[in-house]
Parts: C-alpha cells; sequence; structure tokens
C-alpha cells in the first residue's frame, strides 16, 4: 500500500469512530453539512474539557502568576486595524481554472519543499510560476495545470452585529475575531489596575476564534470556528530569553504528562519572523493521519508590538511603572497559543490503536487516563438479573462520587459493552457477577490495553483506581 493511501485511511477511521461513537460530527450534517465546522458529541466534549482543564491547571491553578479571562468575541473593530489583523491577516489563494478547486498556495509550495509561509505575494507567485513552467503544479482535486495566479485572501469573517444585514458597509463592519489574544491586550490595563500584579505575569484564556480558512478540509485540524488555549506573559525586556525558554520547557512537559512521548514530538524554529518578534518556535507532532509533522501549538516573543500598536490606536497609555527600578515601559509578551480541536486530533491520533485480543481484531483508543472521557466502566454482567443490576448501580454510584467521569453500561452483552468501551477510549471496565454477590464480594477489573482482567473486592476498588490514576 503506497504511504499516502495508509494516511488517508487512518484519516477516514478516526473520523469513522467519532461520528460512530459519538465524539464529532460534521456540523449541519443533515443539511449536507457546512465546511470547516464540526460539532461535539458527549464523548468528544468530555474528552475536550478533560485537556482544556489539563491545560487550565497547568496553566493558570498551579501557578501564581497567571490570571484568567473570559472576554468577548466581538470587539471595537480599530482593535484588529490596530493589531495588523485587518490590513494583514490573509493568506495566499490559489484556484483551478478548470474544477474551481481552492487550494492555499503556501502549503501547495511546502509540498516541493518550498518554505512560503507568511512569504509576500511576489515571491509566491515567483515560486508557483517556476513550477509551472516545469508543469509541476496540478490542481490538487482534479490533476491538471491550468491554475491562476496567486491572491491575498482575508481570513477575517465579518458580522452585521449592530446593522441590518443589507447594510453592512465598511464602516459598520464588525468582526468574529481571529484569535482570542486580542482580547487580552485590550484588557492589560484593567487587569493591571485591578488586581495589581508585578511583572512578570500573565493573562490566560480559553475561546471561540474565527477564520475563514481557504481549505478547512483536514477534520478538527483546521476549521472555520474553533477554540483556541492561550496566555500571554508581560515581561520586561532584559527577560525575554530566560522567560521564553521557561515556557518552551513548560509547554513540552505538558504534552509528555499527557502521554504523548517525546518521539512523537519536536520543536520547528520559524526563520521568518515578523518585524516585531524575536523568537518563534512551533511545537509540532508526528501525525499518523497525515503522514508527518505538523504544528499543534506556537509560542512566541511578541516583543512589545502588541501593548504600543493599542496604545497608538486606542490614545490610552498601556505602560508599566516599576515600582523597584523606577523605570516606565511597555512590557514585552511572551505567547502560548494551542488549537483545542488541533489538540483532540492530536490525542485521537496517537491513542488510535488496532491489535488482536482473544484471536480477534479490535480498534481501541490508548488514551491516557488523565484525558480519557470516561476514566471506568460499570457493568452488570446480564442486565435482567435485578440483584446484579443493583449491586452494579452501587459500585457505579460510589465509584462515580469519588473519580467524577465513571459510566453505567448494560447494553448489550459483554463482548460488545468491552469493544464500545474500547473505542471510547475508556481504561478500565467493571463487572458485578453472580460470584460477586454470592461468594467473595469481589468484581472482575479489566484492563483496556491488555484485556487482561484481576478479581478485586468492592472495598478495594477506591483504592485500586488511586493506584492506577
Ligand atoms: P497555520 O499555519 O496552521 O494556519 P497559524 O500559524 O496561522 O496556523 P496561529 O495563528 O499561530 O496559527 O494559531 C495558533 C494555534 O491556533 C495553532 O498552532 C493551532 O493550534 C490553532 N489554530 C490556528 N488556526 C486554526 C484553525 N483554523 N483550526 C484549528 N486550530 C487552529
Amino acid at each position: 500500500m503506497k504511504k499516502e493511501t495508509l494516511e488517508n485511511k487512518r484519516m477516514e477511521e478516526i473520523i469513522s469512530l467519532c461520528k460512530r461513537r459519538g465524539f464529532i460530527f460534521q456540523g449541519s450534517e443533515i443539511y449536507g453539512g457546512l465546511g470547516g465546522v464540526y460539532d461535539y458529541g458527549h464523548y468528544g466534549s468530555l474528552l475536550k474539557n478533560n485537556i482544556r482543564d489539563s491545560w487550565t491547571k497547568n496553566m493558570i491553578d498551579a501557578r501564581e502568576d497567571v490570571y484568567e479571562l473570559d472576554s468577548a468575541i466581538f470587539m471595537q473593530p480599530t482593535a484588529w486595524i490596530a493589531s495588523g489583523h485587518v490590513g494583514n491577516f490573509d493568506d495566499p489563494l490559489i484556484e483551478c481554472r478548470r474544477c474551481h478547486n481552492r487550494m492555499r498556495a503556501d502549503t501547495v509550495l511546502e509540498s516541493f519543499g518550498i518554505v512560503a509561509d507568511k512569504m509576500p505575494i511576489d515571491f509566491i507567485n515567483s515560486e508557483l510560476n517556476k513550477l509551472k513552467a516545469e508543469k509541476k503544479l496540478k490542481c490538487t482535486s482534479c490533476g491538471q495545470t491550468d491554475i491562476a495566479d496567486a491572491k491575498k485572501f482575508s481570513l477575517m469573517i465579518k458580522s452585521n452585529f449592530g446593522s441590518p444585514t443589507d447594510e453592512l458597509k465598511e464602516e459598520n463592519v464588525v468582526y468574529l475575531r481571529p484569535e482570542t489574544c486580542g482580547g487580552i491586550y485590550l484588557q492589560y490595563k484593567n487587569t493591571i489596575d485591578s488586581l495589581h500584579p508585578k511583572l512578570p505575569f500573565g493573562i490566560a484564556q480559553v475561546g471561540k476564534a474565527f477564520r475563514n480558512e481557504i481549505a478547512a478540509r483536514q477534520f478538527v485540524f483546521r476549521t472555520r470556528e474553533f477554540e483556541q488555549m492561550e496566555m500571554q506573559y508581560f515581561i520586561s525586556k532584559k527577560d525575554t530569553e530566560e522567560k521564553y525558554n521557561m515556557w518552551k520547557d513548560t509547554r513540552m512537559k505538558w504534552y509528555l504528562e499527557n502521554g504523548i512521548p517525546q518521539e512523537k514530538l519536536r520543536w520547528y524554529k520559524h526563520e521568518k519572523l515578523a518585524h516585531y518578534a524575536s523568537e518563534a518556535y512551533d511545537v509540532e507532532y508526528n501525525f499518523t493521519c497525515f503522514g508527518g509533522f505538523k504544528e499543534v501549538e506556537g509560542i512566541h516573543a511578541r516583543g512589545d508590538w502588541d501593548l504600543s500598536q493599542h496604545s497608538k490606536f486606542s490614545g490610552v497609555d498601556l505602560s508599566y511603572f516599576d515600582e523597584e527600578t523606577k523605570e516606565r515601559f511597555i512590557p514585552h509578551i511572551v505567547e502560548t497559543s494551542v488549537g483545542l480541536g488541533r489538540l483532540v486530533l492530536m490525542f485521537l491520533d496517537y491513542a488510535y490503536t488496532e491489535d488482536e485480543l482473544g484471536g480477534e481484531k479490535r480498534v481501541y483508543l490508548k488514551f491516557n487516563p488523565k484525558i480519557a472521557p470516561v476514566k471506568i466502566a460499570v457493568f452488570p454482567l446480564l442486565k435482567n438479573k435485578p440483584i446484579l443490576v443493583e449491586k452494579a448501580r452501587e459500585v457505579y454510584k460510589n465509584l462515580k462520587n469519588e473519580f467524577g467521569s465513571v459510566m453505567f453500561d448494560d447494553n448489550g452483552n459483554i463482548g460488545k459493552r468491552y469493544r464500545r468501551q474500547d473505542e471510547i477510549g475508556t481504561p478500565y471496565c467493571v463487572t458485578v457477577d453472580f460470584e460477586t454477590i454470592e461468594k467473595d464480594g469481589m468484581v472482575t477489573v479489566r484492563d483496556r490495553d491488555t484485556g487482561t482482567q484481576e478479581r478485586i473486592k468492592i472495598e478495594s476498588l477506591s483504592e485500586y483506581f488511586n493506584k492506577k490514576f
């Protein structure tokens, strides 16, 4: 089988499992779907919440120097002019003249080994022309070679906030935010004035962002509506290197602690930096479903650009007065920025496993228990025996009180339940049977990854799972 086919197959398998087991659905599916928009079902929501909570715990709760914010999606439109988004937040678009398939020119060039990310449109067109001359540039959909020149395509999505839809004039356009950090810069001053933090300190938030992506065909890796988890760390310029490295280490450890092994991760250093930036690295993960490394998170040293721009455009002084040194300056920023949906896909990609158990092929998701949507499932061996159901319900209730995401499952026979829980990625299943009641007060605990089963006393389950988790 060709490499490409393997990758496509894995992506299809993940998409199909996500639909079959209620993780992720195509948005507006009954109307034929809406491109680049996905909805999270029960298990997808639980998984996403666990990833978000792990990030929040690590980035906010476990620290003294990072505060939380939940800013609005809509912002005063001038803020997006100040940030450069209205003028420059675009991707180079190329279109096939025959089938009108739209492609991102920088991604196409990258497939030929040409680094084109954030490069000027002239550079992109001259590289495309070289490929055209060699008849190498082909439509990714129909394969023909008549491709139009690249043009800029704005990623900003406009709304008619406060004005009728048929009067959407430039002067009353309001944007759906393309990133969450904008709200952090705008509330930097209120945070300082209300919480009085000393530098260095950070503001973090999780929220929705919207981008009119040219080619949103990579499941939840790239969507037009998505959630971001971003943190802006305000520092004095002289501390940039030290704090930048501290955040690089902190973020890499987070991936390892959530079960992604080091060999599946690497750093990608940006060679072409924005004029204000001094350092930019991406965390890349080696996706089986794409057949290679792709960006999951960006860590950027952004200088004093953001606060300076907002200070200039709003007319409000956003400088900081350092009581110790008696200096006044605009703080510099180190940012960490990651997409929650992209992380969901990373964890699904890593967890997806096929093997043979008891002579049968099976699929299971080997999630780290920390992020598994369900940690324990409890079954009565037979669902029509009240004595088993009652005991199983009692075990379930106690475990749920202690471990939270515990599920009661009595659908189908035991084999079917194991298969379902394997595909949901539940690390442990607990079965109450006749021996539990009549003989020893013990239940069977089955391990997802090995399929091995142990008999454990009901009273010892709490201790047993506390050790496991
Ligand atoms: P790309 O080059 O993939 O378009 P980017 O470099 O523009 O991404 P940033 O603006 O740095 O991305 O956004 C930070 C993070 O937000 C990304 O690392 C990614 O995890 C997430 N992200 C960005 N765009 C999307 C999207 N359309 N769908 C899902 N996640 C996204």
